[in-house]
């Protein structure tokens, strides 16, 4: 059901509001990347969302891929979650005590994810991983971690280093105010590399508590994990002891019901989900074991408290979502849309001979300006920025909302229907042929 855009794309109301914005937020917004830091323009001001479309302040509609970075896998508003969630607030916003839905969830990703058997609700990605990270030093008596180069497992500081998303974006190695001592602590490879990790075991031997890791990575892009890369981090994990951490933060229940895990049938020791579960609120988790997560507090004596943890709203909402994924056919529905948009665009840029890869995974998709496939964090720096950039701007202009980042995953919904596909494609051809004449 597309509604009418109004006009030529007005960005008056946008850019008033993004000056006041400036006055009073650090860069006028509350995350980095919403700032288009990286393709330039005043980023439109969203005033609303129905379905696979967001409307702004403007009175300007574009079909949205970036789903807010991940959690909206039903599109913007769907019924159900909008109406579970406003039954929950005519109870009481939250309370700071044990809910019943709280059980729910809990016992529905547990059904889902065979290797959850508890799990500890927060409310952001970041304090998932932060606290698995906490977890797996506790249960180890290690110190350092290994990471990838490229993944991104929120701010926490222990994970800044080499970090994808936003970081990424803006091109910093870290972030000033994470003292040395503690990045000290992180060795980092790059992704899809197992030499490359024997090798961190080979240097760090037993001091490393974990490997973290994006089962498909999503923040340098879209590059999905080697055939086996995921098999052999479990047995090295396995073989010096140390915990196998999936991120599933981007991953789950998006690129399969049951996430990456299901999907490639590979056992972490530990699990962070965040974005889907909580619905477009803000809800995470982490979980694993009930030998692991035995020792988080009060059961155990690993700290870790969240007064918002839990939320009523965030788990209705979250809970509704699952409810919608688990009937037959959703991720195939979804798949064969991502599927299809991803290999229409690879057509049309290969029709002009431009240099372009794209890839697919669930309800996640990318693409780069790059011969692909991206294996890694190198590969997705050696990507065509200006041409990003070029077709981003025509993309955005012709009502297409795709992440405003060469690091960055699009999201399909199953909001999008073929129709929206098709249009989008349509948008692609004269997108393309303008980033072509950008040298
Ligand atoms: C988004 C993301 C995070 C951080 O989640 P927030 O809710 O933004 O703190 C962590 N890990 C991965 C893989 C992510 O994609």
């Amino acid at each position: 059901m597309a509604e009418p855009v109004s006009g030529p794309r007005a960005q008056s109301e946008s850019k008033a509001l993004m000056r006041r914005a400036r006055r009073r937020i650090p860069g006028g917004v509350n995350s980095p990347v919403r700032a288009y830091g990286a393709v330039g323009g005043a980023p439109p001001f969203i005033a609303r969302g129905r379905g696979p479309r967001i409307f702004d302040v403007d009175g300007n509609g574009y079909l949205d891929y970036v789903g807010s970075w991940g959690p909206l896998i039903l599109g913007h508003a769907p019924p159900a979650v909008v109406r579970a969630v406003k039954r929950a607030a005519t109870l009481g916003a939250s309370f700071g005590a044990p809910t019943p839905g709280e059980v729910e969830i809990a016992e529905a990703i547990c059904r889902a994810l065979p290797a959850v058997e508890q799990l500890r609700f927060v409310s952001s990605g970041t304090e998932a991983a932060m606290s698995a990270l906490r977890l797996a030093r506790a249960a180890t008596g290690r110190r350092k971690i290994l990471k990838f180069e490229g993944g991104y497992h929120g701010h926490a500081d222990a994970l800044l280093l080499g970090a994808g998303s936003g970081v990424a974006t803006l091109g910093i190695p870290g972030s000033p105010g994470v003292p040395e001592e503690f990045t000290k602590l992180t060795a980092q490879v790059p992704y899809n590399d197992l030499s490359a990790v024997a090798g961190a075991f080979r240097n760090h031997g037993e001091d490393l508590a974990c490997v973290i890791v994006e089962p498909v990575a999503g923040n340098m892009g879209c590059v999905p994990p080697r055939p086996g890369f995921l098999e052999g981090l479990r047995e090295i994990c396995d073989r010096h002891g140390a915990l196998l951490i999936f991120d599933e933060v981007m991953t789950g229940f998006r690129v399969a019901w049951g996430g990456a895990q299901r999907r490639y049938k590979v056992s972490p020791d530990l699990t962070c989900l965040g974005k889907v579960v909580g619905g477009g609120l803000p809800a995470a988790a982490y979980g694993g074991s009930r030998a692991l997560m035995q020792q988080v507090a009060p059961a155990g004596p690993v700290y870790q408290a969240g007064t918002l943890s839990g939320n009523p709203l965030a788990v209705a909402a979250g809970l509704e979502t699952l409810r919608q994924l688990e009937r037959p056919g959703v991720y195939e529905r979804l798949e064969a849309r991502s599927t299809a948009l991803a290999a229409g665009l690879r057509a049309r840029a290969e029709a002009r001979g431009i240099e372009f890869c794209s890839a697919a995974v669930g309800g996640m998709f990318g693409f780069a300006f790059h011969p692909g496939p991206l294996r890694n964090l190198e590969d997705a720096r050696a990507a065509h920025t200006g041409r990003f950039k070029r077709f981003f701007r025509a993309m955005l202009e012709a009502g297409i909302y795709l992440p405003p980042s060469p690091y960055e995953s699009a999201f399909m919904s199953l909001a999008h229907r073929r129709a929206d596909i098709a249009e989008t494609l349509r948008a692609a051809e004269s997108a393309f042929d303008k980033a072509a004449r950008v040298r």
